[in-house]
């Protein structure tokens, strides 16, 4: 029987600095699993020598593929390439800076054998996140639950064993705007879950500034859920049941007590409220058509510049 066979996933963008640790790193591990396996790296229009260091290490080895995007299209894109460029009986995607410890990869396909498709991999601690992104970590996965219908677990990033079958669904599913991690858990199937802690960045530094990330998590919310826009038909609905009963109420009192002039702080008070309500549902519905607009102009994903390494059989 044929050896079972790993594609890793990884998507490196100005990542120079950690290549030289990251693929003896991996290597060991997988040497360790008993299975084939190959490493499937997206250059994500890196501006250092991340291409270059590459290049030479997938000529040193065969089971180093490497896809070479035109331009930096972010880090979701690169991981849509690598898993469609995928070609084993699983896939691991992991980040290069090896904060995900690699030996995990170990136990992920332990619980493969034993016949779960996804297996999930845990942040017990964000010791090395800084306070503010962990709490608004966990804020996001509060809110990202209650709002959608689709459940995705806490703390667990993109570093995760997917079966086959798990991948060519989500090959189907042909979203421009990716939010991976909502994604990765819509085709579900049968899930275990490990715990590790997540490790200090080897060398380099990170890619998201918390204006990406919160960016980032608004896009994950609403590729997910249509619930915010939906509010503003129960908040509209309030509204006017209460001007409504506010209106009654000043008609019945011109009746009995005349015409009562003064009113304008009450009045400012109706408008400046309703108008705030107004300008925010506008612009969570431009939010929205926004989204609709990036659709419907179907653009491809990512550009391949260069593909390296695919000739060989691994
Ligand atoms: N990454 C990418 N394209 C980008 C930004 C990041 O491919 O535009 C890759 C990066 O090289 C790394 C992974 O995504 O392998 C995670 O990035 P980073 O470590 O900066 O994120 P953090 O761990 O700080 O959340
Ligand atoms: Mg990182």
């Amino acid at each position: 029987m044929p050896k079972q066979k790993i594609s890793i996933l990884v998507p490196m963008y100005n990542e120079a600095a950690v290549i030289a640790a990251f693929f003896p790193a991996i290597r060991a591990v997988m040497e360790k699993a008993d299975v084939d396996y190959n490493i499937i790296c997206v250059d994500d229009g890196s501006t250092d020598d991340t291409l270059r260091l590459l290049t030479e290490a997938a000529e040193d080895d065969p089971r180093i593929r490497v896809v070479a995007f035109s331009r930096n299209f972010g880090k979701e894109a690169a991981m849509t390439a690598a898993l469609d460029y995928a070609d084993g009986d699983a896939a691991i995607p992991i980040d290069a800076d090896l904060q995900d410890p690699p030996e995990l990869i170990i136990d992920m396909i332990a619980r493969w054998r034993e016949g779960y498709d996804v297996v999930n991999a845990k942040r017990v601690s964000r010791q090395s996140d800084t306070v503010v992104k962990r709490g608004s970590a966990n804020n996001f996965y509060r809110v990202f639950n209650r709002l959608s219908d689709l459940q995705i677990p806490e703390n667990v990033g993109d570093f995760r064993l997917m079966d086959r079958k798990v991948i060519d669904v989500l090959k189907r599913l042909h979203e421009k705007d990716r939010f991976m991690k909502g994604l990765f858990c819509w085709p579900g199937f049968e899930s275990a879950t490990l715990e590790f802690e997540r490790q200090e960045r080897t060398a380099g530094d990170t890619k998201f500034n918390y204006w990406k990330l919160w960016n980032f998590a608004l896009s994950g919310i609403t590729a997910f859920s249509t619930l915010p826009i939906r509010i503003g038909i129960y908040l509209g609905v309030g509204v006017s049941a209460f001007a409504f009963c506010f209106g009654v109420w000043i008609i019945a009192k011109t009746i009995v007590t005349g015409v009562d002039v003064p009113g304008y702080a009450s009045l400012m008070v109706v408008v400046l409220f309703l108008g705030g309500i107004q300008l925010f549902f506008m612009g969570l519905m431009g939010e929205y058509v926004g989204r609709i607009y990036m659709e419907v102009k179907d653009r491809p994903i990512y550009v391949v510049a260069q593909e390296i390494g695919f000739d060989e059989k691994h």
